[in-house]
């Protein structure tokens, strides 16, 4: 099942429902996706489903425009970096100071994502401050309760769902730091969607399919299988020293074929087309500008 954030053509008001084969169908009894999550077990997630699937023709949306599942995250997006070991590599080979050394432990960053980007929103280049602005298709992870001290074997039911998240990233204020966050979280870098999938449609931990293109040109191309750290044992140490909040939004690092990777780098430039996709959630389509 995919839950999406919407707005109805010609309305400004945001509503969730279900997305379901290009339509939506609205469930007006939640205020957004963050109460839904709150309000639901795997029963009631089903029992939505249910109706979404035995609704008239006639009660499902045409007209809308899919927001950011979570358009407002209550909280900095718990990030984690270097977690494929082919982007370990590449960035090591961009700047080995910064990248190329040996982490025993887990890299964790925050990113501020006060606004999240919707899909075919732009993403701001900053041009300002940013020379070397690039991106990063990641597996998001939501959080379904608060919870502390979960063991990796349990993680799954600590997992509302799944979305996109593209890390987009300005390389020089990340690299010029000590730390990534300034880098990372300026205003337009934190594209999400176009839907959230829902745990239960995936075995634990999912294996999907990760890809993304700029200008149709086909850059990454890994699976989560390749996760250093997969999410359940994400989710016990994290779990283990703070509590993980329902709504929560872990990304769960980007695999090779970023643009620091080549040789010149391709960075972004303004009116380039940014997808990221992911198996079983979609595709989530931006554009600097
Ligand atoms: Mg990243």
């Amino acid at each position: 099942m995919k839950l999406a954030t919407f707005k109805r053509d010609g309305s400004s008001a945001e509503e969730v429902g279900i997305f379901l084969e290009g339509k939506i169908f609205a469930l007006p009894e939640f205020k957004d996706m963050l109460s839904l999550i709150e309000a639901s077990t795997p029963e009631t997630l089903r029992g939505l489903e249910r109706r979404a699937k035995s609704a008239k023709p006639s009660d499902l949306l045409e007209n809308f425009t899919l927001l950011a599942p979570i358009p407002r995250p209550r909280a900095d997006i718990i990030c984690l970096g270097l977690n494929y070991r082919d982007h370990i590599e590449e960035a090591a080979r961009f700047n080995s100071k910064k990248f190329g050394i040996d982490m025993p432990k887990t890299v964790y960053f925050s990113k501020r994502a006060g606004e999240a980007l919707p899909p075919f929103g732009k993403i701001p280049p900053h041009e300002d401050m940013c020379d070397s602005l690039d991106y990063e298709a990641e597996l998001a992870v939501i959080i379904s309760k608060n919870c502390r001290g979960v063991k990796a074997e349990n993680a799954a039911e600590c997992v509302f769902g799944y979305t996109i998240i593209n890390d987009v990233s300005a390389r020089n204020v990340q690299t010029s730091r000590k730390q990534w966050f300034f880098g990372k979280s300026l205003d337009g870098f934190c594209p999400m969607g176009p839907v959230i999938a829902a745990a239960g449609d995936f075995p634990f931990p999912p294996s999907l399919s990760v890809r993304s293109s700029v200008n149709k040109e086909p850059r990454q191309n890994s699976n989560t299988k390749f996760m250093i750290r997969q999410i359940g044992e994400i989710i016990e140490e994290l779990s283990s020293g703070f509590e993980l909040r329902a709504g929560d939004i872990i990304a769960t690092g980007t695999p090779s074929g970023v643009g620091l990777g080549f040789s010149p780098p391709k960075f972004l430039r303004r009116g380039d087309e940014i997808a990221c996709e992911i198996e079983g959630i979609g595709s989530l389509v931006n554009f600097v500008g």
